[in-house]
């Protein structure tokens, strides 16, 4: 365990960084951060750099602070990766590289820590429930509780999934402790859709595939469905969690098409199937139920080798 204020003692500058398509985890852990750095440490320039997040974070303080690493070459004394390793911070790896000193808190089984400073828990269920770790509990206020809060509802389906603990739950008790509108921002960033978002996971679940004798259930969103619906990348959270609680399959594959020939995949799975095995044989990553990684080629090939991938294990 660390203690973030210790590790920063002495620091005028700090910058933090998250994951490229950040998810409310990689949001709600690094901007609970950077709110508990601008709180306590006054006198420190702190920066946060991510990819522009959903909308649906909006309500989370101070959220339009994010910048673009790539408009910035600067020398920091602290850099701080929150939910991955640096490999996946996109533009802002240039500035870990710069760096003086490097913390990375994350939660990937397949994070080997490679920062000056790792805290890496892969049972945890969040890189949020480690950021709360690091925190003194008298200096967390509403927004700081509210960003972590959020983040790890994201990571864990609502408290739902397997990698939640009791103390995930008690991180979760404290959190809500300081008192704001908890159901509503679970419907508001988790559970509600757009009509675009409702509309492509209707046509994903109904053109879904079952392979492997209905163990391995995929659907895919192309190109040209993609512009059909008038969805992105952010639009299909969800979708995989759906196709994997069909009764009997033991594996969802979600796959989207993007630009270049290349497909972005997201894998999900029970007991039966380690998917971050999956998902690291092509040089992703993730968790043994929840994985992804993106892949050069036609998504019928992609599918092919992923479907190989995964009936190894059933061997
Ligand atoms: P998702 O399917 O929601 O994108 O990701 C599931 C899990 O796998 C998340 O913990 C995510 O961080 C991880 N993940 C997704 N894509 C990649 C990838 O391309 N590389 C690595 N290392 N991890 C990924
Ligand atoms: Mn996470």
């Amino acid at each position: 365990m660390i203690n973030l204020l210790d590790e920063l003692k002495g620091a005028k500058s700090v910058a933090i960084a998250g994951h490229i398509r950040p998810d409310g985890d990689c949001v709600g852990s690094s901007m609970a951060m950077y709110l508990y750095i601008k709180k306590n440490m006054p006198e420190c320039d702190v920066h946060i750099y991510l990819e522009k997040p959903s909308d649906i974070f909006k309500c989370i303080k101070n959220i339009d602070a994010i910048e673009n690493a790539e408009e910035t070459d600067r020398e920091f004394d602290v850099f701080i990766v929150v939910d991955c390793s640096k490999d996946r911070t996109g533009a802002a790896e240039k500035l870990y590289d710069k760096a003086k000193k490097t913390i990375n808190i994350d939660h990937h089984i397949t994070n080997k820590g490679s920062s000056d400073v790792n805290y890496i828990v892969p049972e945890a269920s969040s890189a949020s429930e480690l950021v709360f770790d690091t925190l003194d509990r008298d200096k967390i206020d509403v927004d700081i509780a509210k960003a972590l809060y959020i983040g790890i509802i994201h990571d864990t389906g609502v408290l739902q999934y397997s990698n939640v603990s009791p103390k995930t739950m008690l991180a979760a008790a404290t959190l809500i402790s300081f008192g704001f509108d908890f159901p509503s921002i679970i419907e508001e960033t988790f559970y509600e859709k757009n009509e675009a978002q409702t509309r492509i996971m209707g046509e994903v679940l109904r053109n879904c595939e079952l392979k492997s004798d209905g163990r391995i259930s995929v659907g895919c969103v192309s190109l040209k469905k993609a512009e059909e619906f008038g969805t992105h990348n952010k639009d299909y959270d969800g979708i995989v969690n759906r196709l994997k609680y069909m009764k009997g399959v033991d594996v969802g594959v979600f796959i989207y098409e993007m630009p270049d020939n290349m497909c972005k995949v997201s894998l999900r799975s029970g007991d039966k199937i380690d998917v971050s095995k999956v998902s690291s044989a092509f040089g992703g990553g993730g968790h043994k139920k929840a994985a992804g990684v993106t892949m050069e080629g036609s998504m019928d090939e992609i599918i092919e080798k992923l479907i190989v991938e995964i009936e190894k294990q059933y061997d």
